[in-house]
């Protein structure tokens, strides 16, 4: 049986060549045109190989990319993103530079790195002739580092029509893969009193701030560690001048969930807040928009069976669930099976030190191209 670590380590010339291409062209969220002229790289990339690539045409990111290979009456869907948080000219303060086993560069890690393992394992089923029992999709967007506001609904959409969902997202820092990740959002607590002379008016007034504050504890002591739920009152406003009772004040919590019942407990417990000090009002905004990825029994199975192949590649792989948030939330709302941090092994991601470590990447390609061909 061959053994793709070696296989791909002889390509890595080529491998680390195609991620610079993709690094060096700069893909900020907001810049639609910067983030298009890669997508046209990308597609010409996947069609050259003989997919079927459907530009998805967006107005105010850039154009998301729908990538189908293989015939099957299931598929499997490969998701990531191809924007970055970096701003165009960070590459001036952040080069393309490989210094002691690292490759530097904005986006690297992530995650065009992860768009590089897919495009060269698939290449290789391909020239290989290695039979997939599955349709593949891979999809690309162009807004996850703002929420994907504008690709969430496709994304579900994919998911929903698919077996499993391969995210090609970093794997943890110490390159085990991620089975469950925390939902989230913010909530906004709104409250409404009664302004009035704090000297001369003092029992007239309704105290926006004393309102808030008994919230404020209550909203704290939710935070269930055990059941992986916190709730941090981030930021809180109010007031005008010491001498006005205030009428208004504001908080800002984020929340973050391990289970979807957990997320229902906690917008209940929102939603039904009510006054403490007679008079006083609130509103409560926001909520939980990215539900949890929860550790389901088919994340698990889908889990064992990268192990497994792994081991055919002589590596040991972990798993770990994680506080961040990915696309993998949203496809496993729809309750597909996802299994994410599929790409690269590194650090930084967001920062100026992000990187990938180049001795790990031929063995993840190989586990990418044996767990699309064993499922
Ligand atoms: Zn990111």
């Amino acid at each position: 049986m061959e053994n793709w670590t070696s296989y791909f380590q002889e390509l890595m010339p080529e491998i680390v060549e195609e991620l610079r291409t993709y690094v060096e062209m700069e893909t900020p969220t907001h810049n639609k045109e910067a983030v298009d002229r890669l997508g046209s790289v990308l597609a010409e990339r996947f069609a050259a190989l003989g997919c079927r690539v459907d530009v998805i045409q967006q107005r105010e990111y850039g154009n998301p990319l729908r990538i189908e290979y293989g015939k099957g009456d299931e598929q499997i869907l490969i998701l990531g993103h191809f924007d970055t948080v970096k701003e165009i000219g960070t590459l001036q303060r952040e080069p393309w530079r490989i210094e002691d086993g690292r490759v530097y560069g904005p986006g690297a890690y992530d995650m065009k790195a992860g768009i590089v393992f897919s495009y060269f394992a698939l290449r290789t089923i391909i020239e290989k002739g290695l039979p997939l029992q599955n349709k593949l999709v891979f999809f690309w967007n162009t807004d996850e580092e703002t929420g994907s506001l504008a690709s969430e609904h496709l994304i579900k959409e994919e998911a929903r029509k698919s077996k499993c969902v391969l995210v090609i997202e970093p794997a943890a820092g110490n390159g085990a893969l991620k089975t469950s990740r925390k939902g989230g959002g913010d909530f906004i607590l709104k409250v409404r009193g009664q302004a009035a002379h704090a000297g001369n008016d003092h029992a007239k007034g309704i105290n926006a701030i004393e309102e808030l504050a008994h919230h404020v504890l209550n909203i704290q002591s939710w935070t269930d560690y055990a059941l992986g739920t916190t709730l941090s009152v981030g930021t809180i406003k109010g007031g005008s001048a010491s001498n006005v009772v205030p009428d208004e004040a504001e908080a800002v919590i984020d929340v973050r969930v391990q289970t979807i019942q957990e997320s229902e407990r906690i917008e209940r417990l929102m939603r039904q807040l009510s006054p403490v000090l007679p008079g006083a009002s609130l509103i409560v905004e926001g909520g939980i928009t990215k539900p949890p990825m929860e550790r389901t029994e088919g994340t698990e199975e889908l889990f064992r069976l990268a192990r497994s192949q792994a081991k055919l590649e002589g590596i040991e792989l972990k798993e770990i669930g994680v506080g961040g948030t990915s696309d993998g939330n949203f496809a496993a709302a729809t309750g597909t099976p996802v299994l994410d941090g599929l790409g690269p092994v590194g650090d930084g991601a967001h920062a100026s030190h992000e990187h990938i470590v180049l001795s790990e990447v031929p063995g993840r390609i190989a586990v990418l191209l044996r767990l699309i061909t064993a499922l």
